[in-house]
């Protein structure tokens, strides 16, 4: 049982495993087997109809994965938490659990670059629409929505735009209108971000990010809050008639995630158990140092539009605080006189590492417009709306006046 007087961390920490291992292993053995033998056919088929909580195979189940899940559930609060093989394996995942042939998503055109690419090329093809909108004006968004809505979807902290749409508002909105919120939470931690306080019925995490530990490992999350009246959506109107709450966990575990095969791998699982312990002291860390490097930019004269929303001038700074607290993330844009000026930067840090991803410990510098919309064609670039003197900056654990250092080296020439 969770002890709502001691903090999510400390209940991580303290509580064992749910299946005990046979040794009494205080982390998680790594399960690396394809699949689990039984004494009978009888205990085999009870095994394949769900009905001993045996495993089968690691496709469908695992008790490495199992044990990551069961934490993560204990640690955001979710009512189910299932690991797949990354973010978009998550995201891919909810749509196909819940979107159909003439369906739509509405959401935001200001998306993680692959998000934006599946909704706009791969669920496009399937006949899936997604109908971009402003989700800061909930007017707008209330419009958008028809009887073939399957969610509203946003991100949490839009990645690289960074802005912060009020969740309660847009749940508000979603629900009157009989639409689950779905919401991507990958920039915001679960120590700091409670999903289900704002109205969010199910939300995906890439665990890549805080989770992983240092960028151990690709790794995504879906997580279930049980919140939402799955007979209110056409696709699950019939299985949710006879599962009511549970719905979409059963649509997703018996069908769907085995069927496209993208369950977490039981190494990952166990890369990402241990990223889990320290997560909260690592954003805190990073969170810290992302505040005192956008002061620190503002105060430079070839930089503009320095955007985190930690920072009091910034225009989601209270919603920010609201949502998330004193923390929102750990990554930053900011602005150069054009795209020479962002690549010549990039090519003279020193401390300050040339790669995608976030919130590794290290910190990550990127041009997002050549490299994760590179792809787009000018007619999508446009909607994406990227700009190209824009930098992306994640901000990792090394110390904040080395940072500084480093920035000023890389903008004096
Ligand atoms: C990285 C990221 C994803 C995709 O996660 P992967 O683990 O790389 O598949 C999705 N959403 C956001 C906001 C991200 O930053």
């Amino acid at each position: 049982m969770t002890d709502k007087s001691i903090s999510p961390v400390t209940d991580l920490l303290a509580k064992p495993f749910p299946q005990k291992d046979a040794h009494g292993a205080i982390s998680m053995p790594v399960y690396i087997t394809a699949a689990f033998e039984f004494e009978t056919a009888e205990e085999m088929e009870d095994a394949f109809l769900g009905k001993n909580g045996k495993h089968t195979y690691s496709r469908i189940s695992n008790p490495t994965v199992e044990a990551f899940e069961s934490r993560v559930q204990s640690v955001s609060g979710a009512k189910h938490a299932m690991a797949v093989a990354s973010g978009m394996a998550a995201i891919s995942g909810v749509f196909t659990t819940i979107a159909y042939a003439g369906s739509n998503i509405v959401t935001s055109p200001h998306l993680f670059g692959n998000t934006f690419s599946l909704f706009c090329f791969t669920l496009k093809e399937f006949g899936v629409e997604p109908r971009f909108c402003n989700l800061l004006d909930v007017n707008e968004v209330e419009k958008q929505i028809d009887e073939n809505t399957c969610a509203v979807y946003t991100e949490i902290i839009t990645n690289p735009h960074m802005e912060i749409a009020d969740l309660a508002a847009l749940a508000n909105v979603a629900h009157q209108k009989g639409v689950p919120l779905i919401a991507d939470s990958t920039l915001v931690p679960w120590t700091a971000f409670k999903a289900p306080d704002f109205g969010v019925d199910i939300e995906i995490t890439s665990s890549t990010k805080y989770i992983s530990g240092g960028a151990t490992s690709i790794g995504g999350i879906i997580l279930d809050y049980q919140t939402f009246d799955w007979r209110q959506s056409k696709k699950l109107k019939s299985l949710a008639e006879k599962t009511r709450e549970y719905a979409f966990q059963i649509k997703f575990r018996g069908e769907i995630g085995r069927n496209i095969g993208a369950i977490m791998a039981p190494q990952t699982a166990f890369l990402q158990n241990l990223g889990l312990e320290t997560m909260d002291l690592r954003f805190k860390e990073a969170g810290k140092s992302c505040l005192e490097l956008a002061l620190f930019l503002q105060t430079l004269p070839m930089i503009t539009n320095v955007n985190y929303n930690g920072l009091p001038s910034n225009p989601f700074y209270e919603i920010g605080k609201k949502q998330f607290g004193d923390y929102p993330g750990a990554m930053l844009t900011f602005c150069l006189k054009d795209r020479a000026a962002c690549f010549a930067f990039i090519n003279r840090v020193k401390v300050i590492r040339r790669a995608t991803n976030l919130f590794d410990n290290k910190s990550l510098i990127i041009h997002p417009e050549s490299t994760i919309y590179g792809s787009l064609t000018p007619a999508y670039k446009k909607i994406a709306e990227v700009p190209d003197n824009m930098l992306r900056l994640s901000v990792g654990l090394e110390n904040a006046e080395d940072l500084k250092a480093d920035i000023l080296q890389a903008l004096i020439r």
